[in-house]
């Protein structure tokens, strides 16, 4: 997976992050250190779920979840015709 660069807003120079806290399901906070050494900048930046582009499997009922396990991928079309 990539990693998520972070920038320094008071020189522009990449950050380590040092460590992380989960505020909730949706916001984590990232603590970061800004590795310029004449900088020194440390801070922390939230990271927060915006919104869905397509939803989730796990958002569907558990009878229809159960029938597209049961049909072949050719099939798995027609339960959503
Ligand atoms: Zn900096």
């Amino acid at each position: 997976m990539r990693q998520v660069l972070v920038r320094c807003c008071k020189c522009g120079t990449k950050a380590a992050i040092e460590s992380s806290k989960e505020v909730s399901d949706t916001l984590k906070q990232l603590y970061c250190c800004c590795r310029n050494p004449e900088c020194g900048h440390t801070f922390v930046v939230n990271m927060e779920f915006s919104h869905t582009l397509s939803p989730s499997a796990l958002d569907l009922p558990d009878a229809l979840r159960q029938r597209i396990q049961e049909v072949t991928p050719a099939m798995q079309g027609q339960l959503f015709g």
